[in-house]
């Protein structure tokens, strides 16, 4: 059943996020400014079961806007798969008087979040992941900045390759969900997009485009792969041996999860932030909020975790016009 609450916690759980700390302000300040108590949970769950927790006040949250990571820190938790995870963190909460807490992550840490509802604490869940991939959302928080963190990599990376005419292969995050290489793809002007969701060309049809790029006078070749396909530093000693350009791979890697938060992310991570606190206020459990058709919203985070997102069937098609032109 849920109930009112008076006491928030807040924490920041699975992979971070640019604008995580927008979301924590967010929730600091409109529980205060509602004359709530907020307590700072560091580490994810694993804090949450050890009791490393502080109380949190508008001076905790100055100057943090603008800076990308999470002051509270982030964790993955194995205990939390176990039943007596969950079970120690909420008698944790109650030790704390924490009757109402902000989860702000992915999907997992949603699950998460799904089970200390279930043991009595108001939770609500909040979409940080730059990887775009929870179903119930069209946003989530860091995504744009990670977006544009590897735009601007990879428009350094295809200077460096026109200058030399090389192929270059870049690896972009995304272990399940291709938005980022897929948006890469698009605003980088990429020749070839690999993405895990879906079958894609084959090396010879990839190497035959490349051959063709160059018949037709293209001074360099850029393929974007999603982590989720990998593989590119085998195929790009591949594609060097069969067509004789030199290829080079690169990898992104954790450089897209760093950095400035774009004013997309902190904007959507400010109004995400207080919507959560608004529904712990008005007695909500186990809902996670969404961003959907322009409008702010929420699910159930039970039903939520059903939902299947789909990458963009146009999208998709407008990728395949502009690519290898
Ligand atoms: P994200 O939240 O970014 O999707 P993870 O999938 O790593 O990241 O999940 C973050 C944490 O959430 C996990 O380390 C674990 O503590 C918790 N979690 C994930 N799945 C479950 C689950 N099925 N039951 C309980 N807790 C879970």
């Amino acid at each position: 059943m849920s109930k009112k609450v008076e006491t928030i916690g807040v924490l920041t759980s699975g992979g971070d996020a640019p604008g995580m700390n927008a979301a924590i302000r967010s929730v600091v300040r409109t529980a205060l400014g509602h004359g709530k108590r907020v307590f700072g949970v560091r580490k994810g769950y694993n804090g949450l079961i050890q009791g490393d927790i502080f109380e949190m006040d508008a001076r905790s949250v100055s100057n943090i806007i603008h800076s990308g990571g999470t002051v509270l820190y982030t964790a993955r938790c194995k205990e939390f798969y176990t039943d007596a995870g969950p079970r120690k963190a909420a008698d944790m909460c109650r030790v704390f008087g924490i009757d109402g807490l902000v989860v702000i992550g992915g999907d997992g840490s949603f699950k998460g979040a799904e089970r200390l509802s279930e043991l009595g604490i108001n939770t609500i869940g909040v979409p940080g992941t730059i990887d775009l991939d929870i179903a119930c959302t069209d946003y989530t928080i860091g995504f744009d900045t990670a977006v544009n963190t590897a735009m601007e990599a990879i428009d350094k990376i295809r200077d460096t390759s026109t200058s030399h005419e090389r192929c270059s292969i870049v690896e972009v995050m995304g272990r399940h969900a291709g938005y980022i290489a897929l948006w890469c793809g698009i605003i980088n002007g990429a020749e070839q997009i690999l993405l895990p969701e879906m079958e894609n060309v084959t090396e010879e049809e990839m190497i035959r485009g490349i051959l063709n790029n160059r018949e037709k006078g293209k001074k360099h070749n850029l393929i974007i792969v999603a982590e989720g396909v990998g593989g590119s530093a085998e195929l790009a000693k591949r594609i060097e041996a069969i067509t004789g350009i030199e290829t080079r791979a690169s990898i992104l890697g954790h450089l897209q999860r760093g950095g400035i938060p774009t004013a997309t992310d902190r904007f959507h991570a400010s109004m995400m932030g207080s919507y959560a606190v608004d529904l712990l206020l008005a007695g909500k459990s186990n809902r996670v909020v969404a961003y959907k058709d322009g409008q702010y919203c929420d699910f159930d985070i039970t039903e939520a975790l059903k939902m299947k997102k789909h990458l963009d069937d146009y999208q998709i098609k407008v990728s395949g016009m502009l690519e290898n032109k």
